[in-house]
This record gives structure tokens, C-alpha cells and sequence, in this order.
């Protein structure tokens, strides 16, 4: 059977209410996203053809607050694929404690193949078509693969546009310039480096190696901080194009240098550096291996090769639910998505409440209260997978799942 994330997300959210005792009828809900909404979008191509691209956003769960979510653009999309995005949204904000539910949005396009043009009409028409279900106290987009600041820009300006006023809150990860946060861009390689530390931390390694799938946002600032701040060793990075290896440290200013001017890693060269395919590099004897690309990248079958110790999840969902198990029979510790990419996420809250208060932060203040909510969470994280005798992934669910419940039960069902 063809994978299927959201299929995938409910057989763990079971598991983790199994281990509680909780009734099926208490949590039934969350197997429900509470709108599904799938548009069609025309759009003038340059050579004056029409092209119509899908497009969709899923609001899982606002039972702690607005939906708040990222919009992906890539040709895999699907509604599947939209809906267990959302609902690790909701999951990765109850962990994080902080007053949102999940929401998540696509089109299926692959964006590297339209003009800066038409990518603007796109994504302007993209949000016309959703106006009716995002708003800054409704849901709240935000970048995701294939999405950067300036589809951030284009969506605030359509919606403003259509209100008649500027609303900078209605999407986060925008522009400095048009009421970004400072730190957002880097926030969630930031907590991908923290989980890196505490994680290495509880084992005692002092100087591990690192390998990183996909040199993207995420991807790729995490090589930056982790070999930056952290002093460990990045031994391998790699795009969709493939991968390098240096077993004694990749230089990762001159790569993060050549991938910014959109070349493939492909195409890099340096002394000591060889290619390695994305299932080489996943399977590599590196201390730390972080997925941070696409989903089920981790199969049963890498599970069983990967030389790594531990798993840091810089990508939603990228490990099978077969995998997870090898993995643990193996003693490689999962460090899960919703926690550890969950730095994205604190600092679109921050830049959604700067937005709304109008007084902006020092990016100091911003970096240092996302390290307080990223080791905060570790610690509910660790204790509740203790308390129980169960991995990290099951922790996060359990503590998600508390706090879920525990709101819905105190706002009642309407009527
Ligand atoms: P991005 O589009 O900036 O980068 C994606 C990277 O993955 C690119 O380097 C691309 O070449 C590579 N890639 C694509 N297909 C691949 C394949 N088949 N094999 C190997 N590499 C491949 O995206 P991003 O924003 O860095 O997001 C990466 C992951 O992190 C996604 O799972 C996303 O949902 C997750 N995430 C992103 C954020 C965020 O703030 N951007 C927050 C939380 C989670």
C-alpha cells in the first residue's frame, strides 16, 4: 500500500492513547481535520497559455487557538500528504505550549520551474481563493519547502488588499521590512542546533559528526549553527541533486555560499570531497543524522543500515512508522519532528504577536526566549517518554495529546 502520512500520524496517535488509557471517544476529534478545502487556480502562464494548478489548506485542530501552519509548494502535494502536516501542526503547538492549533497548505507545482511572474500570480491567486478561512485570529500560514519571505509578502499584500488595510499578522515569516521578525528565518535551524546539543549532550559526545539531507532553509542553517556554534563536525550535506562528503568537515560557508546561488551540490568540488547519493549519506557512519528534507525518507530498509547513534527530525514526518521500530530495536534514539523542528513555529508566534502588539523585539530576546521553549519542551518531552517507559516520539505525542484533550474538554462540544 502507498504511504500514507496521515494514515501514519493516526496508527502513533493511538499507540500514544493506548499507553495513557484514554478512551477512543476523547480523542476520536483529532483523527478529524475540522476543514479540508481543496481550490483550483488559473493561472496566465508568460507565453500567454492557461495553466490551472490544485491547491489546498487543511485546519486540523483550533481547540488551543488559531490554525497556524506552513504552505508548501512542490509536485508531491496531495490532500494525504496536506492533512498529517496539519495535524503535526497541532501536535507540535500543543508541545511547545504555545496558543495556536494546526493548519497546513499546498499546491502541487514545482516551483523551480516558473518564472518569478508567475509564481506571484500564483500564490496571489492562492490566496484570494482561501481569504475565507485565513485571517490572523482564523489561520495563519507560513513558510514551507518551496515557499520563502516573499511568497509570505505577496500573501499579506493579497489579503491586505482585500480588507482594505494592511494586515501584517495574517501570515508569519515575512520580510523584516513588512513586519518580519528578526530570528525568524534561522528559528528553526536554531532549535534543530539546541535539540542537537541537548541531545549529544545526554550521551556524552563532545565533538560528534553530522550528516544533514537537504541544504533548504532548514537544512542548511543547521549545517551553519551546529558547525558554527556548536564546534561539531558536518561531515555531509546534500540537495535532491545528491550529496558531498569530507570525512574530516565539509567547509560549510563555501557550500552554503555555492547552494545560495541555486547550484546543486551535484556540481560542488573541493579537496577531500567526494559524492555520496541521498541513500549513501542517510546510511552513513556519522554520529547525528538530521532529515531535513521531504517525508519517509528514513524506510524500513535505511533503519536498518543507518551507522547513526541518533536521529535529530529537521523534516515532518521523514521516518516510517516500520522504521521507527528498527530504529528503537537498534538503540538509536529518534529525537522527534514535532519537537525538534518546532523553532520554526515559537518564532512565528513571536512575529505574530509583535505584529499584533506593533512593538517589535531585539533578536537577542527573540533567540533567547526560543532557547527557553525549546529546552523547556525537551524536558516535558523526556520526562513524560520516562514516566511512561516509551521513546521520545510517543512522549510527544502523550504530552500533545494531554494538553489537547485537556482544552477540549474545557470547552465543551457546540451546540
Ligand atoms: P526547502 O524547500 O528550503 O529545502 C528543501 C531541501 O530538500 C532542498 O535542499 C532540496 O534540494 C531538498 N530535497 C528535495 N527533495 C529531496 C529529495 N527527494 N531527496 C533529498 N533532498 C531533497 O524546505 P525547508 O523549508 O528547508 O523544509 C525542509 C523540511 O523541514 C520540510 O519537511 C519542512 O516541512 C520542514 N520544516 C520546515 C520549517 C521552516 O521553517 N521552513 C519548519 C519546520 C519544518
Amino acid at each position: 500500500m502507498a504511504y500514507n502520512p496521515f494514515l501514519n500520524f493516526c496508527q502513533v496517535l493511538d499507540r500514544a492513547a493506548d499507553i495513557v488509557g484514554m478512551k477512543a471517544s476523547d480523542y476520536e476529534i483529532l483523527k478529524h481535520p475540522e476543514r479540508e478545502l481543496k481550490v483550483a487556480l488559473p493561472i496566465r502562464m508568460d507565453d500567454g497559455r492557461l495553466e490551472v494548478f490544485e491547491g489546498y489548506r487543511v485546519q486540523h485542530s483550533s481547540q488551543r487557538g488559531p490554525c497556524k501552519g506552513g504552505v508548501r509548494y512542490h509536485p508531491d502535494v496531495n490532500i494525504d500528504e496536506v492533512k498529517a502536516l496539519a495535524a503535526w501542526m497541532t501536535f507540535k503547538c500543543a508541545i511547545v505550549n504555545i496558543p495556536y492549533g494546526g493548519g497546513k497548505g499546498g499546491i502541487k507545482v514545482d516551483p523551480a520551474k516558473l518564472s518569478t511572474a508567475e509564481l506571484e500570480r500564483l500564490t496571489r491567486r492562492y490566496t484570494a481563493q482561501i481569504l475565507p478561512v485565513i485571517g490572523p485570529q482564523q489561520d495563519i500560514p507560513a513558510p514551507d519547502v518551496g515557499t520563502n519571505a516573499q511568497t509570505m509578502d505577496w500573501m499579506m499584500d493579497t489579503y491586505s488588499m482585500m480588507k482594505g488595510h494592511a494586515v501584517p499578522g495574517v501570515v508569519t515569516g515575512k520580510h523584516i521590512e513588512v513586519g518580519g521578525s528578526l530570528g525568524r528565518t534561522e528559528a528553526t535551524g536554531r532549535g534543530i542546533m539546541i535539540i542537537t546539543r541537548l541531545a549529544a549532550e545526554s550521551r556524552q559526545l563532545s565533538r560528534p559528526t553530522v550528516a544533514i539531507q537537504g541544504a533548504g532553509n532548514v537544512g542548511s542553517i543547521s549545517a551553519k549553527l551546529i558547525s558554527e556554534k556548536l564546534g561539531y563536525t558536518v561531515v555531509a550535506l546534500s540537495d535532491v541533486s545528491g550529496g558531498v562528503y569530507c570525512e574530516s568537515g565539509l567547509n560549510i560557508p563555501e557550500i552554503l555560499a555555492f547552494v545560495s546561488k541555486k547550484q546543486f551540490l551535484k556540481d560542488y568540488s573541493a579537496p577531500g570531497v567526494t559524492h555520496v547519493s541521498n541513500e549513501q549519506l542517510l546510511t552513513l557512519n556519522a554520529d547525528i543524522l538530521i532529515p531535513a528534507a521531504l517525508e519517509n525518507q528514513i524506510t524500513a530498509d535505511i533503519a536498518a543500515k543507518t551507522g547513526a547513534k541518533m536521529i535529530i527530525e529537521a523534516a515532518n514526518g521523514p521516518t516510517s512508522a516500520d522504521a521507527d521500530e528498527i530504529l528503537a530495536r537498534r538503540g538509536i534514539t529518534v529525537y522527534p519532528d514535532i519537537l525538534s523542528n518546532a523553532g520554526g513555529v515559537v518564532v512565528s508566534y513571536f512575529e505574530w504577536a509583535q505584529n499584533l502588539q506593533s512593538l517589535y523585539w531585539e533578536e537577542d530576546d527573540v533567540n533567547r526566549m526560543l532557547e527557553k521553549v525549546m529546552v523547556r519542551s525537551y524536558n516535558d518531552v523526556k520526562k513524560t517518554s520516562e514516566e511512561h517507559g516509551v521513546s521520545l516520539r510517543l512522549g510527544a505525542y502523550i504530552t500533545a495529546l494531554k494538553r489537547l484533550t485537556g482544552a477540549a474538554k474545557l470547552r465543551g462540544i457546540f451546540p
